[in-house]
């Protein structure tokens, strides 16, 4: 039986049930920034996995990690047993991370990552003897993940759309959207007006707000939103005026995406609580950290057992996971990941942002090791978001001709390992051109 018999008779994937949707592409092995497809395809992956691989698919280094973690052991529970590999990445992490953030909790992947970093600050606050702080601050736009807490927390979208009466409420405050601003201003004259609706929240109820949790930077699934620092600068500066905590999903960001090891360098600012996973094990393994300050630790610390963080997943600190990102990590440092995307940033720069003046092309956006074109639909009020019919067309047109890039309804974006060469991001950018003179013209 071929994969794709095998996978039709079982399999339930994830985003793609609709009718319309193209098939599952059945991978069989894939090199650097190639994925080989069974019947013989070569599809370049211009969005990284699922925006996690950094260093290329099946790097001699990880693969070494793990088979030798694999020879020694493969996993133990974490609750009252520790090893090595959790220990040493927890203090190479510290190293790399804002100077605040000194605690490591361990979890599976991005949504879980939320999840905690939500739980932590709330039971944070009741620990204190500040129960009345328990709600959140969130942007428009937010994606977190798809568990109900990250649910909660993200903008609404047709993720969330089915499962709204489940959600806890949070409050929900502009974002520094530039091309559709949502104050009325433009870039190049304003003041960040739109920080002044996380300022009227904060003002009003800053009493009950346990944590504003913002994508710092780069809000992606939301439409890859790349924000002016100063916007960042501003979420660090109300927090502390108000009292309360900031929460930093780096999911996506962490780990150089955006130019820096961490977005908050943008600013640079230091969140309460950072939430990591994707690139943390360079893409190869689910795992999931948060971060948290000395001070939100020692909350937790009491002879009242009830005090306590009561949360724990049966593979958390999996040891596979933790030797694998901290080989990861080493090749950050050999292969001199920032300066890589560094130079991908200058290179996106020169191909893309000549693309603003083209017909059908709304605004371009480059941060560090991501692109974005959206399309010219800045005036409609008809549009369908993720939904955009123009997304699956233009994905079916890339596959053609061997380039895999899935876009966010009508927000195209390309987001490659760093391990891409100059050659095979600019053959990706000629198809990128090609593909939106087709459309264009057709
Ligand atoms: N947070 C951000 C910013 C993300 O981009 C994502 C996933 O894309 C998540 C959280 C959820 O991560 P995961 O898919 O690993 O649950």
């Amino acid at each position: 039986m071929t994969i794709e018999e095998l996978d039709r008779a079982h399999l339930w994937h994830p985003y793609t049930q609709a009718k319309t949707a193209a098939p599952p592409l059945p991978i069989v092995s894939a090199k650097g920034v190639w994925l080989h497809t069974e019947d013989g395809r070569k599809i370049l992956d211009g969005i990284s996995s699922w925006w996690e691989n950094i260093h290329g698919h099946s790097h001699p280094r990880l693969n070494e990690a793990l088979a030798k973690q694999a020879a020694q052991f493969e996993h133990v529970m974490f609750a009252g047993f520790t090893h090595r590999p959790a220990a040493e990445l927890a203090e190479r992490l510290v190293g790399v991370l804002p100077r605040n953030l000194s605690r490591i909790f361990y979890s599976d992947n991005g949504s879980t990552a939320v999840e905690v970093a939500l739980k932590m600050s709330f039971q944070y606050w009741q620990n204190r003897g500040q129960a009345e702080r328990r709600s959140f601050v969130v942007l428009d736009h937010a994606y977190h993940g798809d568990t109900v807490g990250a649910m909660s927390a993200s903008a609404d979208s047709p993720f969330t759309e089915p499962f709204r009466p489940l959600l806890f409420r949070t409050e929900r405050v502009d974002a520094p959207y530039c091309y559709r601003c949502p104050v009325g201003r433009e870039r190049a004259t304003c003041n960040i007006e739109c920080l002044y609706s996380l300022e009227g929240v904060l003002a009003a109820k800053g009493d009950t707000i346990a944590a504003v949790l913002v994508e710092p930077m780069l809000q992606a699934a939301g439409g890859m939103i790349v924000w002016p620092k100063e916007f960042l600068e501003g979420v660090r500066r109300l927090c502390d005026r108000y009292g309360t905590l900031m929460i930093a999903d780096e999911v996506l960001t962490g780990f150089g995406r955006t130019g820096k090891m961490f977005a908050c360098e943008h600013g640079p600012v230091r969140p309460d609580i950072i939430c990591l996973s994707k690139a943390l094990t360079g893409g190869y393994l689910p795992l999931g950290v948060t971060a948290a300050t000395e001070e939100i630790y020692e909350s937790f610390l009491s002879e009242d057992r009830r005090k306590t963080f009561f949360h724990g997943h049966s593979f958390t600190a999996n040891p596979l996971a933790c030797a694998v990102a901290i080989a990861s990590l080493d090749l950050m440092c050999e292969e001199r990941s920032l300066e890589r995307v560094g130079k991908l940033e200058a290179l996106f720069r020169a191909r893309i942002v000549p693309l603003r003046s083209v017909t059908g092309v709304g605004d371009v956006r480059v941060l560090g090791g991501v692109v974005a074109v959206e399309l010219g639909t800045a005036g409609r009020n008809d549009r369908h978001g993720y939904l955009e019919p123009v997304g699956p067309r233009l994905a079916a047109a890339f596959l053609k001709r061997g380039l895999l890039l899935r876009p966010l309804g009508d927000i195209l974006y390309f987001m490659p390992p760093y391990a891409i060469t100059d050659a095979e991001a600019n053959w990706a950018i000629d198809q990128i051109e090609q593909v939106l003179a087709e459309f264009r013209a057709s």
